[in-house]
């Protein structure tokens, strides 16, 4: 039996895009199903300039933080930090994506945050969770939703006590994805990726989550965000 020669043609050195975004690897890519070249071309075409300003680089690679809190990147003073194990280009699109979110809170904070209308929806959607959870057996206390800000405590209750795949049918209609009710800064991100990543379904998105879809659709348009 003849076994296929793999050839890896994944890029490891550092690459540069048009925007003057940096993309360092700390480590390859083992998954030849992705192609960091097109993710990185895709969230450039998903995303307007002025999104993507904040960050000046990508490192991919593995860190111990992936590891320790289950999750696969983030963001961190210009730089996104994104896993190099990847299941295929659409994961990583999607993580960075939801990365480039995190890096506009602090720039635009008043603008998504300032009038808190998006904290509102958030903890209205928190309590109608708590009670579809409640009524499917899943007695979680109602001092744990009321704390918007990360809480491991809550995040690992969703992640591992419930489980995305269920929380995801319980959440439907009430947050656009499981992740969103893990805290604010979330609900945010998940809500900017589904936006451009989605493109199609803007008005479901407008539906459910009116206030953090016109923060969102301001931050879309650049001249918004210079008159705020
Ligand atoms: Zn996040």
């Amino acid at each position: 039996m003849h076994t296929k020669q793999i050839i890896n043609k994944q890029k490891v050195s550092d690459f540069y895009t048009p925007r003057g975004l940096h993309i360092y690897f700390k480590d390859s890519i083992k998954n030849n199903n992705v192609d960091v070249e097109e993710v990185i071309s895709k969230v450039e075409n998903f995303l307007p300039h002025h999104l993507t300003s904040e960050v000046e680089m990508i490192i991919v690679g593995k860190f111990d933080e992936f590891e320790e809190k289950g999750f696969n990147a983030f963001y961190d003073s210009g730089t996104i930090f994104v896993d190099s194990d990847q299941d295929d280009n659409k994961d990583m699109i999607d993580d960075l994506i939801h990365e480039f979110a995190h890096s506009l809170e602090s720039p635009h904070g008043m603008l998504i945050y300032g009038d808190s209308k998006v904290q509102q929806e958030f903890l209205e959607k928190r309590y109608i969770l708590h009670d579809i959870l409640w009524k499917s057996g899943i007695k979680i206390p109602k001092s744990l939703f009321s704390n918007v800000e990360y809480n491991s405590e809550f995040d690992m209750l969703l992640y591992k006590k419930i489980g995305y795949d269920k929380l995801a049918t319980l959440c439907d209609g009430v947050f656009l994805t499981a992740y969103a009710p893990t805290s604010l800064r979330e609900y945010f991100a998940e809500g900017f990726t589904e936006f451009f990543l989605q493109p199609d379904s803007h008005n479901y998105i407008k539906k459910v989550c009116p206030e953090l879809y016109k923060k969102i659709f301001q931050l879309y348009y650049e001249e918004n965000i210079d008159n705020y």
